[in-house]
């Protein structure tokens, strides 16, 4: 039988988006808590955001580290850990669900579909997700610090295919667009839906949220329906 399966991004897709201006405090008060200066512990914190990603450091430690080996900056374990602590902090309030996220889960299960996620993310998230609602309700998570692949590289999107055993074409994205992934998603065969954000949320990694002309929500609680209508997935 055809597996039909419905793969979603996390941040600003199924998560509350997140403020832009909080986003960027939470790094500040990283550098504080690691006593460096706070506006090149920002900056850097920023440029190596393929390096916290992709896995090349491994751990939400080595993403402070680096972070701060980067500035010249030494720091300390206790210094670390405090910084960390204000990340993993962060974190768990930024995966605070949309009001229609658990239920849209449930929904596209109950209609037949598996569930994927794709999420370009750095070592706290996998700390994170069992302790999350969506654990219980994504089939098949794909984290790119795991992976070591960063979207839109279609590699990410084969995995995601793959882990749920489902064809591309039998495939949904739905994202915010942030790191051009639905671009990527419909590059391999994938059909690919928007989910609008406010323009004050952070979305600081390339992303396609004005710039996409195809198919796109307000909410999730659309994806039910839409599932049922247009291309047959
Ligand atoms: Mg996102």
């Amino acid at each position: 039988m055809k597996v039909r399966a419905v793969v979603f991004d996390l941040f600003n897709t199924l998560t509350e988006p997140v403020d832009d201006v909080e986003f960027r405090a939470s790094v500040r008060a990283m550098s504080l808590a690691a006593g460096v200066d706070p506006d090149g512990f920002t900056k850097r914190w920023f440029d190596l955001w393929r390096e916290r990603f992709d896995g090349t450091f491994g751990t939400t430690d080595e993403d402070v580290r680096g972070v701060c080996a980067a500035m010249g900056a030494r720091v300390d374990s206790a210094a670390v850990e405090r910084a960390v602590k204000i990340r993993v902090d962060f974190s768990r309030r930024s995966l605070k669900p949309r009001a229609d996220a658990v239920a849209t889960l449930a929904q596209v299960r109950a209609l037949g579909f598996k569930t994927g996620l794709i999420s370009d993310c750095s070592a706290d998230l996998p700390d994170l997700w069992p302790t999350t609602p969506y654990a219980a309700l994504i089939d098949e998570p794909v984290f790119s610090c795991v992976e070591g692949l960063i979207k839109p590289d279609p590699g990410i999107f084969h995995r995601a295919c793959e882990r749920l055993g489902a064809a591309p074409e039998n495939c949904t994205y739905v994202g915010d667009g942030s790191n051009h992934e639905l671009t990527g998603a419909s590059r391999i065969g994938m059909r690919a839906v928007l989910i609008r954000t406010p323009e004050k949320s952070a979305a600081v990694y390339h992303s396609e949220r004005t710039s996409w002309r195809g198919e796109a929500v307000d909410t999730l609680s659309e994806i039910p329906e839409l599932l049922r209508s247009g291309r047959d997935v």
